[in-house]
């Protein structure tokens, strides 16, 4: 049992109703502020506690923690210290912020210093990312892409039920929520032309994803069993892989997604420890046919973590246009970890795996425009009286996600990116 789980345990913290931050939750990430310089931090409620101010007034005394591990521009050293010592630390955070517990709560000038209002921060992007992944796990988003573009009949391709298909993304252009990404150009073939034309994607498309980042390196050569995988994560983050459908469509064959995936990704700030979501694990879908031995698993692989995505136009109201759920995934990390290092390919810490689009069993659970107007044949109608098929110059899309029980909510924060002109 991770006692900092316990969904009986309350704060000396106020947190408001609805918060993606209660005590049970405690997720890492990196912050600034006027004052401070890049510096590790957890959320509660709606504020921030400093852990390099922790750390350097000796709250984290007995725990044998590198000294400066809080204070750096990463998390990736903090991580790499492994799961049990990060462990010990979310367990020694919970301890210093329950309701009976007077070390920090007691020590007016230490709150006042180590507690920063989240209005007052900036988050930063939490990880160095060495590399980053992308699988094409959902079901449901293979076959309403495989029926759009190529037979509905035989949507899936023959490997698809027998490996989690993915790539080698970009890792150099993923950004932290908040950063505005700028329509992308590129080559792009019209449907009534023999020839390619250069100009700004007309199909600029968000992707829901969730992605989870590893905590220790493996060598060359070595593999992780589905039975190992999870010592090898740290945490969720929400992740939204922006894709330029029509780059994409031309450039794709033979070789894969390229300039219609690598112009940038966004991900949520807070990265959600696996801990802290050990409650919310259910059954994945059956899997048929049957697995090859290493993809094998035993227990429940997946999450229960409900997923939004909401469009804002600019200056304009809010329309939620997608609901969907972690759980879908026929593939879980387990066996994505376990695929991805089968033929010996090593890990490192502060990759990113992405999952693929989440897309769930009904048309409002699609989890792309692409699926959601039906490659545009079927607009999607905004509150404020406008239509989309794809994504907007001056359009803010916004990711959020959590998972719920035992009136313990579990959140992601929000994972969100304006669209520019094309420069
Ligand atoms: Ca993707």
């Amino acid at each position: 049992m991770i006692k900092a789980n316990d969904p009986t345990l309350t704060s000396w913290i106020e947190i408001p109703m609805g918060s993606d931050f209660p005590i049970q939750n405690l997720p890492f990430g990196i912050f600034k502020t006027t004052y401070l310089s890049a510096v590790a931090g957890v959320a509660i409620g709606n504020y921030v506690l400093d852990l390099v101010y922790l750390h350097e007034h000796g709250f984290f005394d007995g725990l044998g923690l590198p000294s400066g591990i809080f204070n750096q521009k990463y998390l990736n050293d903090f991580m790499a210290l492994g799961k049990k010592k990060t462990r010990e630390v979310r367990e020694r955070i919970s301890e210093l912020l329950r309701h009976d517990n007077d070390e920090l709560k007691s020590n007016i000038g230490a709150r006042e210093l180590a507690l920063i209002p989240m209005a007052e921060v900036q988050m930063l992007l939490p990880v160095r990312i060495p590399n980053y992944t992308d699988f094409y796990s959902s079901e449901e988003h293979a076959t309403n892409v495989g029926s759009m573009f190529r037979d509905p009949k035989n949507a899936l391709l023959p490997n698809w039920k027998h490996l989690p298909v993915g790539y080698h993304g970009r890792a150099s252009s993923i950004v932290v929520s908040g950063t505005p990404i700028h329509r992308p150009k590129g080559q792009i073939k019209p449907a009534d032309s023999d020839l390619p034309v250069f100009g700004p994607s007309q199909k600029l498309d968000f992707e829901l994803e969730m992605a989870f980042i590893t905590c220790k390196d493996t060598k060359l050569g070595t593999s992780i069993s589905t039975r190992h995988a999870e010592d090898y994560i740290f945490g969720f983050v929400l992740f939204n892989d922006w894709s330029a459908r029509d780059i994409q469509q031309w450039e794709y064959v033979p070789l894969g997604p390229f300039l219609g995936k690598n112009f940038g990704s966004t991900i949520s700030p807070w990265i959600v420890t696996m801990d802290a979501l050990e409650p919310f694990r259910v059954k994945g879908p059956d899997q048929s046919p049957s697995v090859l031995p290493y993809l094998a698993i035993e227990g429940e692989k997946n999450f229960d973590v409900t997923l939004e995505v909401l469009i804002q136009p600019e200056k304009s109201e809010t329309t939620p246009v997608s609901r969907s759920n972690f759980k879908y995934l026929y593939w879980n990390v387990n066996q994505q970890v376990a695929h991805h290092t089968v033929n010996g390919c090593n890990i490192q810490v502060g990759d990113l795996y992405a999952s693929g689009t989440i897309s769930g069993p009904s048309p409002g659970s699609f989890g792309s425009m692409l699926e959601l107007s039906w490659n545009g044949q079927r607009p999607l109608h905004l509150t404020n009286g406008s239509q989309r098929t794809f994504i907007e110059d001056g359009d803010t899309v916004i990711m959020r996600g959590h998972a719920e029980k035992n009136n313990v909510r579990i959140g992601f924060g929000e994972c969100k990116g304006k669209i520019l002109p094309a420069l």
